[in-house]
């Protein structure tokens, strides 16, 4: 017997064959046993999915002897014919090689006459979209006013280059994609059928391949089958396919977690050399990401992963080096890379400019605790603490003409600070909305008969002034102190204020905090690596 590729040999022929598309099955089966049957259909959807199988099981049963039915027999003169693709009367156009006005209208022509001998003429246009504008047009006439018992079948993979007017025109049919199991379990029956025993998880494998399209991933069984003969091995299907096997997904992730670029870089190194399609690498290694994820989260993977005993346990030691959002950002850079590979030439370099983007990846911070560190580093740089390393000392703004002395001592200073904080405290209990404006303030001096609070805002400053705030700061200032202070209420030129007090700080003890002003770039940009972590691209 001749060798017929699988693809052909277990191309459904019934309704009751097609997989996956059960809605299509049903509403097709419905309008035949109606007698409905509609002048134009169109089937969409991903190469593979079955678009012309489904027009010719379609073509099938609305011509078949016991018809029109709503499953065809398969066996009679009709439906034989059409199987092999002989039948007079059902005719199928490749639409991107007769694309032309000309192609359309020599169709036109020979719709007019009638069918030879079958029930209906059916012409069924593959890649439909490929027309060109003036034979829509073309075709469009005849949609208008389409002759008895004359039925289009349209499939195209690009639903959307399809005129309106042709769409508004045709019954509409979307083909799901093949899901990985449905494809697997198909693979599975044509190897159980054709008695080949298969190994470990090789049909999965060239399911993956297929990406969703039965047809590929049936030629990709038979080159299999080819290399392999009857018997087919794990190894052998990473060798025929390209993929990269398991345990190199495993190596390159252990590099990740180690953050080792040299290493990473090395590995693909080989796995190119080694001959292996790149793409698909980028594609095992975001699935791989995502096995790591689902372990990391679910108490239960193994049902959501398909997978063997050992490699769950690996997922499981390796789930521990990263943080799920490095895992997030990992696979959003792999699934941008998988896109910019596919339209590079530099494809190659892209892949290995993203690997090592991968081991720079770091977990996000938390926008609280961000927050949180940067209010302690503030609280850390007030004037007043560094003010009180020294055992006295006088804030002189350094401008010669107006001179402004705060005096505090060191242990006034100390009272202060605890005074300050009950003071705080006190009014927040009382009312909590202050605590927003004292959190703006700074303490500009506080001795046995004054407060001066400094705003660095003219707007948080008016509202503190407001009588009824100013008399509870007041109130609650006597509570704690246990007599009266005068508040008072300071606008300050904020960066002036910090940098005098800071030099002046520096002058009086040489292990002070070095000022912001005189810090050079490179420290700066790492204390905002400190508090936010990242990384310095330029
Ligand atoms: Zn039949």
């Amino acid at each position: 017997m001749d060798f017929q590729v699988s693809a052909r040999k277990w191309r459904p022929q019934k309704f009751s064959e097609l997989i996956g598309q059960e809605h299509i099955v049903r509403t097709l089966r419905n309008a035949i046993e109606l007698n409905k049957i509609s002048h134009a259909y169109l089937f969409s959807g991903t190469r593979g999915v079955g678009k012309t199988t489904t027009a010719r099981i379609l073509a099938k049963a609305i011509n078949c002897a016991k018809g029109p039915i709503a499953e065809p027999c398969d066996e009679c003169d009709f439906c034989r014919e059409i199987k092999q693709g002989n039948s007079v009367d059902v005719r199928e156009i490749d639409g991107a090689s007769n694309n032309g006005v000309d192609d359309v209208r020599e169709l036109n022509e020979t719709i007019q006459y009638a069918a030879s001998s079958s029930r209906y003429k059916v012409y069924i246009i593959d890649e439909v979209h490929m027309l060109t504008p003036q034979a829509f047009n073309a075709l469009l006439k005849t949609l208008e006013e389409p002759p008895q018992r004359v039925v289009f079948m349209f499939a195209t993979t690009v639903l959307s280059k399809i005129p309106e007017t042709i769409l508004s025109r045709c019954q509409c049919f979307e083909l799901k994609p093949l899901s990985h199991k449905q494809i697997v379990k198909q693979l599975e029956v044509i190897c159980n059928q054709e008695g080949i025993k298969v190994g470990g998880l090789s049909l999965e494998k060239i399911a993956k391949t297929g990406a969703g399209s039965m047809r590929d991933a049936q030629s990709l069984l038979d080159q299999v089958i080819a290399y392999c003969g009857n018997k087919i091995e794990n190894d052998s299907v990473e060798e025929v396919l390209g993929v990269v096997a398991r345990t190199t997904l495993e190596k390159l992730v252990e590099h990740l977690i180690k953050r080792d670029s040299v290493k990473l870089i090395e590995t693909v190194q080989t796995i190119i050399t080694d001959g292996k399609d790149l793409n698909f690498l980028c594609r095992d290694l975001a699935e791989y990401l995502r096995s790591l994820m689902i372990v990391k989260l679910s108490e239960k993977p193994e049902a959501l992963l398909d997978l063997e005993a050992g490699d769950l346990q690996v997922l499981k030691e390796q789930s521990k080096g990263f943080h799920a959002d490095e895992l997030q950002q990992m696979f959003s850079v792999l699934c941008r890379t998988e896109s910019e590979m596919k339209r590079s030439s530099l494809a190659q370099m892209i892949f290995e400019m993203s690997i090592l983007r991968l081991a720079d990846v770091r977990p996000f911070h938390r926008i609280d605790d961000m927050i949180r560190e940067i209010n302690s580093l503030e609280e850390d740089n007030t004037p007043k603490k560094k003010v009180l390393t020294d055992t006295s000392i006088n804030l002189v703004k350094d401008e010669p003409n107006n001179l402004e002395s705060v005096e505090l001592s060191t242990n006034r200073c100390l009272d202060s600070d605890s005074d300050w904080q009950r003071i705080k405290q006190e009014i927040c209990k009382r009312k909590p909305v202050f605590k927003h404006y004292l959190t703006q303030c700074k303490v500009m001096a506080f001795n046995e008969s004054k407060l001066d609070l400094g705003f660095s805002d003219l707007i948080t400053q008016d509202q503190v002034k407001n009588s009824d705030n100013l008399q509870l700061l007041r109130d609650v200032a006597k509570f704690i102190c246990n007599h009266e202070i005068n508040v008072t209420l300071t606008l300050i030129d904020k960066p002036k204020i910090s940098a005098t007090s800071s030099s002046s700080t520096l002058t009086n003890n040489k292990k002070a905090i070095k000022p912001n002003r005189d810090k050079s770039e490179a420290e700066i940009i790492q204390d905002a690596l400190d508090v936010f972590g990242g990384l310095v691209i330029k």
